[in-house]
């Protein structure tokens, strides 16, 4: 087992989990409980970990949350359906539902 990273708080690292397994790489999330230990025990032994069981899938999910965290570049874009303006990260209008046209 390796200690993949520390989360800011256990719904991320649920998320976290969620694509790891979807993407067929086994992990267990931990330490889910401790956010209210806060200021008693340090931030870093509090934090929500994510641990792969086989450390051989490391670079492979380093890699995963890599693509899943960018930041997506660009300007914003107008829906051509109902004419809302969203931010360039949304693949479809989140007012109407017709998708980004290409
Ligand atoms: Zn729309």
């Amino acid at each position: 087992m390796k200690l993949l990273l520390r989360c800011d708080h256990a719904l991320q690292a649920a998320h976290f989990a969620n694509a790891l397994a979807a993407a067929g790489i086994r992990c267990e999330v931990r330490n889910t409980t401790l956010a209210g230990a806060i200021g008693d025990i340090p931030w870093l032994e509090c934090a929500p970990q994510l641990w792969l069981l086989d450390d051989l899938d490391e670079y492979r999910a380093r890699e995963l949350l890599n693509d899943l965290t960018r930041q997506v570049a660009g300007p914003p874009w107008r829906c051509t359906s109902c004419g809302e303006q969203l931010e360039p990260q949304f693949g479809a209008c989140w007012k109407c539902g017709a998708p980004r046209p290409a």
